[in-house]
């Protein structure tokens, strides 16, 4: 049995049009994350979290974004990889892998497409603008609906079963991801310690962080890149 797992960031959609959030142009040169995007945030100033919220929804729909190569080419992986379990984590929200037709697929920081009540749990589809003032329609709380969408501070989904496809995989590639946010920017090292080959695919060597636990350092665009890995993956592996 040989499991391949992959861990996805921001970095394989930028050539769907979707914007990361550290490359120059990203999010993050113009906004603050801290109040936008973390828990503290939330509790302090809700309607400007919900406002950025609502602002990159209306992106996803307005743009449209679709599956690039990258995406496409781990399809292809899943596809005909005949040795074991062909695994996506992926910090993405955008759902691109599952609409190219990943089937395998952890979305450890949520969905931009799904909202739910933080009082009672009821989730919903996240269709139009969610008004902060307006209630839950299942419990009736007030204030209490927001994107299905992890934010600093809080623990991603998936904990369980990211831990226990590291510790099962042969083959771990993480694409394109700075490499800068816990604890996703652990699960090489981690794979590595259970023994498994570990491969970085990114537009450049990361900013931070040591590069020692990585086998093999592929540099370049995702959509040129990552058919090229998966290529010889299969053919590697007959
Ligand atoms: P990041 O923005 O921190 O880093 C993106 C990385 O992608 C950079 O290292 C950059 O060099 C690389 N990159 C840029 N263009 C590339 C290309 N064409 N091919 C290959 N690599 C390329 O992204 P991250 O590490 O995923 O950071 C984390 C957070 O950003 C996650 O929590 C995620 O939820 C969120 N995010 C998601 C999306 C999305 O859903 N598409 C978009 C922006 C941010």
């Amino acid at each position: 049995m040989k499991n391949i797992v992959i861990l996805t960031g921001a970095g394989i959609s930028k050539e769907s049009g979707v914007a990361t959030f550290r490359d120059a142009g990203g999010l993050w040169t113009a906004y603050n994350p801290d109040e936008v995007m973390t828990r503290t945030a939330w509790k302090k100033n809700p309607a400007k979290v919900i406002e950025f919220k609502n602002m990159i929804r209306r992106d996803f729909v307005d743009n449209n974004y679709q599956p690039n190569a990258a995406h496409h080419a781990l399809v292809k992986l899943e596809k005909e990889w005949a040795h074991g379990k062909v695994t996506i984590i992926t910090q993405n929200i955008d759902g691109l892998h599952v609409m190219a037709g990943s089937t395998n697929v952890l979305d450890i920081h949520g969905n931009i497409g799904l909202k739910f009540c933080e009082y009672c749990g009821f989730e919903s589809v996240y269709d139009a603008d969610i008004v902060l003032s307006a209630s839950c329609k299942k419990c009736g709380e007030i204030a209490s609906t927001r994107p299905k969408i992890v934010m600093f501070e809080e623990y991603p989904y998936y904990s369980k079963e990211v831990q226990d496809c590291l510790s099962k995989c042969s083959i771990f590639a993480v694409i394109g991801s700075s490499l800068e946010v816990q604890p996703a920017n652990g699960f090489g090292l981690t794979a590595k310690n259970y023994g498994s080959e570990t491969t970085l695919i990114n537009l450049e060597p990361p900013a931070r962080g040591d590069l020692w636990h990585w086998d093999l350092r592929i540099y370049g665009p995702a959509t040129l890149t990552v058919p090229v890995w998966v290529d010889k993956i299969l053919a590697n592996n007959p």
